[in-house]
């Protein structure tokens, strides 16, 4: 305001995690406004439906410098009456005196959603309390730590590694008090402190916040995902050889831990050390110790000893306690395991309308487990494209990630509302919600029966533009043909890697031949691309030895293998030429590993007296994005996996806790990579799809479409909507739309573009 002062105007809590999604603002940064002007258009049934609270406070900022003379609350205001009246005090703090040297300190930015609204004003707050000048730098920009509205507009995020410098005479004392703040992870303080209701924090507490990975809304119970016990004997085989299995199980378990504690994000590196130092308990190794005396074999001993700890921590009402006694028991597993060699799990059993819970969920877990029990998945941990989410999607299932492990802490059975379209996960949530949920999913089956009534039909946009519309699949026909059901035209990838896992061996040529050859059936002579396995990174097999890798997702994945595994290469190209395929390879990086892979395939053709299948390959690197004009020479198709080609171009691993919510395919980075391949694949007249899963989200396809991708690679369920969608989009709009996103400088801008171009698609 002129004068001086700051009003924060914050609608509902934790909206900023709807990234705009729901408000429509009425002004641009830095505008003038006079009273009356409206600021800001939200839609209030769309947050009351989405956020935790609507309680909106309204706070200055600069309490330091101004007083609030007259308050006008407790009753219902008119537009145009006054809330409050200021007063500017006369002595203000905050004009800072700089004499003394000043104080630096780096730190990184705890909250969960950068310093938006919130936690700007909590640092701006701790900052006024001194006389120091104290100012945040990130990237070459400043701003006076003084002013929330200055902070926001740094937009800092999460992780983001700032500098706090303070210079006159508390500085030091200034950095001591700011820096927490800066770090700190909650944002409750500033909720408790400016609206006292005890309704704000309950409604914190029954809801938690994460990535939706795969679309829907469901209610269900909660189930955590318990992998079942191990059998062991009871009976050891004396105390000497007992103790000696013991002591060897846990130093395997120690090195493994501390080999993937040296990579990885700080939590989970964080966790892994907590495990190594659960491992070496005294207290416990001991308790197994004693038992082992007693002439019990050492799986037995250990599994009782850690039990007993595990019982004593989960009486402990503390959430981070019960937290501990989940890592004791993940723990028992890994020596009983490594004590046993590697025994197949026994199947576990989940309620019915489970809604899962877990720190993670591996792709074979899923597999695992009886899928119509399931109605969602909740992970503590992971991003959007991790393997188990693009299951997921496939399956039908919401699912949300990076939730954080407070779901680690749901009691099993707790009735919960998943509403992963808007990331968040409801414990027992009311009626309003109940009927809320209902609704959006009776309107959504409504529209869903809309367009599956068109499903059947050829792709093209409004004005005639032929755009083939495919099912990923994982495995099985069933699948296969429920995606002909929804209006697939042929299959774009066939994850293969899905019929290796949850086994103790790789499958033989004809078990897969079999398996082939009854998916190309259910296709019904439809197009059907099958991909040679991709093991590695996040889709690892517990029985192919990798060798020891830093980083996995920069290691042995796709392609790679066909070096280390030769045998099972041929064994899966002889397969699925037998069964009439097109085949194509995953992470080709060079020209010649797709010339190599074509020569294996002649000769295998050779001696089956079989035609060569048309032979694809993935465009999932950068590197082969910036030369596609060369692999498609030696290619018949290319096909852009865009959750690898994101994760490579912006150099975030897929399953990274905090990072792997920003890893987002329409980043114009990546658009000008899909842009350099559709290019080269038109010039030379050969076929270009999409089959990461940005071809399944509504945004995409007009950018992608109008970059000259003739083919959309999705999920089965996502099918019917992305026909009509496309049935909507004229062509020449699409080209134009396109040419704008490849010159903004952020996804977030890509997005806000289409959507203010295609709001009613969108
Ligand atoms: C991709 O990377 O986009 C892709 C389709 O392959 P996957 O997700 O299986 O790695
Ligand atoms: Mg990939």
């Amino acid at each position: 305001a002129d004068g001086g002062a700051e009003i924060l105007v914050h609608i509902g809590l934790e909206t900023v995690a709807l990234s705009g999604v729901g408000f429509t603002a009425r002004v641009a940064q830095g505008q003038k406004v006079k009273a009356g002007d409206p600021l800001i258009e939200f839609d209030l049934e769309f947050l009351a439906s989405r956020v935790k609270s609507l309680i909106s406070p309204v706070i200055l900022t600069n309490g330091d410098a101004f007083r609030i003379v007259r308050r006008h609350q407790n009753r219902a205001a008119k537009a145009g009456e006054p809330l409050m009246e200021l007063e500017p005090l006369a002595a203000a703090k905050g004009t800072s005196t700089s004499a003394g040297a000043a104080v630096t300190r780096e730190l990184t930015v705890g909250a969960a959603h950068g310093l938006h609204a919130r936690p700007a004003a909590q640092v701006s707050a701790a900052a006024r309390r001194f006389d120091a000048d104290i100012t945040l730098s990130v990237a070459g920009r400043k701003a006076s730590a003084k002013s929330a509205v200055a902070l926001m507009a740094l937009g800092v995020r999460c992780n983001d590694r700032v500098t706090l410098t303070a210079s006159g005479g508390d500085a030091r004392e200034a950095i001591d008090a700011v820096a927490p703040v800066i770090e700190a992870k909650g944002e409750e303080t500033l909720v408790a402190a400016t609206q006292p209701a005890a309704e704000s924090r309950r409604q914190m507490k029954d809801a938690l916040c994460g990535i939706g990975a795969a679309p829907g809304i469901a209610l269900g119970c909660a189930a955590h995902l318990r992998v079942a016990d191990l059998p062991v004997e009871e009976a050891g085989a004396g105390i000497a050889h007992e103790t000696s299995e013991l002591r060897r199980a846990q130093a395997e378990v120690r090195s493994r831990l501390e080999r993937l504690a040296a990579s990885g994000d700080r939590a989970r590196r964080d966790i892994l050390s907590a495990h190594v130092a659960l491992l070496d308990d005294e207290a416990l190794t001991h308790a197994a110790l004693a038992l082992i005396e007693t002439n019990k074999s050492a799986a037995f001993a250990w599994r009782k000893a850690v039990r007993g700890a595990a019982e004593a921590l989960e009486k402990i009402a503390d959430e981070r306690m019960r937290e501990r006694a989940g890592d004791l028991i993940d723990l028992e597993r890994q020596v009983i395991a490594a004590l046993g060699g590697n025994a197949p799990r026994p199947a576990v059993a989940i309620p019915e309308r489970a809604i899962l819970i877990a720190d993670e969920i591996l792709p074979s877990d899923l597999a695992g487990l009886e899928a119509s029990r399931l109605a969602g998945l909740v992970m503590a941990r992971g991003g959007p494209t991790s393997h188990v989410a693009i299951m997921a999607a496939g399956m039908g299932l919401p699912a949300l990630v990076g939730a954080g492990r407070g779901v680690l802490g749901i009691a099993d059975g707790t009735q919960v509302l998943l509403d992963a379209d808007a990331g968040v996960l409801y414990l027992k949530p009311d009626q309003i919600l109940i009927g809320k949920a209902n609704e959006a999913a009776a309107a959504a089956a409504e529209r869903k029966a809309r367009v599956l009534s068109h499903a059947g039909r050829d792709c093209r946009t409004a004005d005639g533009t032929r755009i083939e519309v495919f099912a990923n699949l994982g495995k099985g026909a069933d699948e296969a043909a429920a995606a002909v059901g929804l209006g697939a035209e042929g299959c774009g990838v066939l994850r293969t890697e899905f019929l290796f896992m949850d086994r103790t061996a790789p499958p033989g040529e004809d078990e897969q031949y079999a398996a082939y050859k009854a998916i190309a059936e259910a296709l019904g002579g439809r197009p059907f691309i099958l991909r040679t396995f991709d093991f590695g990174g996040d889709k690892p097999v517990p029985y192919l030895s990798f060798p020891p890798e830093e980083n996995p997702a920069l290691g042995i994945r796709g392609i790679r293998g066909a070096a280390l595994w030769p045998d099972l290469v041929r064994t899966q190209l002889r397969a699925a030429v037998r069964a009439g395929s097109s085949i194509m390879l995953p992470m080709i990086t060079a020209r010649d590993e797709i010339a190599a892979a074509r020569a294996t395939v002649a000769a295998i053709c050779r001696e089956l007296s079989l035609p060569e299948p048309r032979l694809g390959a993935m465009i999932e690197t950068p590197s082969s994005a910036l030369l596609a004009d060369q692999l498609v020479q030696e290619a018949d198709f290319l096909s852009i996996g865009t959750n690898d080609l994101t994760q490579y171009t912006l150099a975030i691993d897929r399953g990274h806790r905090l990072l792997a919510g920003r890893l987002d395919g329409l980043h114009p980075a990546v658009l000008r990579l899909v842009a350099r391949t559709a290019d080269a694949a038109n010039a030379a007249g050969k076929p270009v799809a999409v089959c990461g899963g940005i071809a399944a989200d509504p945004l995409a396809a007009p950018l992608l479409v109008g970059l000259g991708v003739g083919e959309l690679s999705v999920p089965a369920p996502v099918i019917p909507n992305l026909k009509a969608a496309i049935a909507g989009l004229r062509i020449g709009e699409c080209r134009a739309l396109a040419r704008e996103a490849l010159a903004l400088d952020s996804a977030a801008a890509v997005r806000a573009l289409v959507r203010a171009r295609f709001s009613k698609e969108a």
